[in-house]
């Protein structure tokens, strides 16, 4: 299977897990690998149907499936979070990135699960 069949595969598997999971329409509009020029790389998968709240009640679940995902496409999950629409509880998508170290200060400066207003965090593996 080359790059592009697995994300497709894996795009189609997660948003009927997360379907089952939540009981409602959750739709996974795009999944796109990325490769920033600081270094930083990974994967967006854009979302439509998918609340704050559903992260805050499911978040155990979703953060397994989607860490299975990143792993699936072999994106170390160890930066796993939600970005959100400003202003909205709702989600626009879930990334999983491999931080770069100037990035990873960013993030890491931040406590908490939302560093930032549109970032909600499932997963950050601190380092040494
Ligand atoms: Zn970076």
């Amino acid at each position: 299977m080359n790059l592009i069949e697995k994300i497709s595969k894996n795009r189609s598997v997660l948003e009927n897990r997360l379907r089952e999971l939540l009981a409602k329409p959750v739709f996974l509009i795009e999944a796109d690998a990325f490769a920033l020029p600081c270094g930083c790389h990974g994967m967006t998968i854009n979302t439509r149907g998918l609340q704050v709240d559903d992260l805050e009640i499911f978040e155990e679940h979703i953060t397994k499936y989607f860490k299975e995902t990143s792993l699936e496409l072999e994106v170390e999950p160890s930066f796993l979070f939600a970005r959100l629409i400003p202003g909205t509880p709702e989600l626009a998508s879930l990334n999983s990135r491999v931080l770069c170290d100037r990035c990873y200060m960013d993030f890491a400066r931040g406590s908490g699960k939302k560093p930032r207003p549109d970032i909600y965090i499932l997963n950050l593996v601190r380092r040494e």
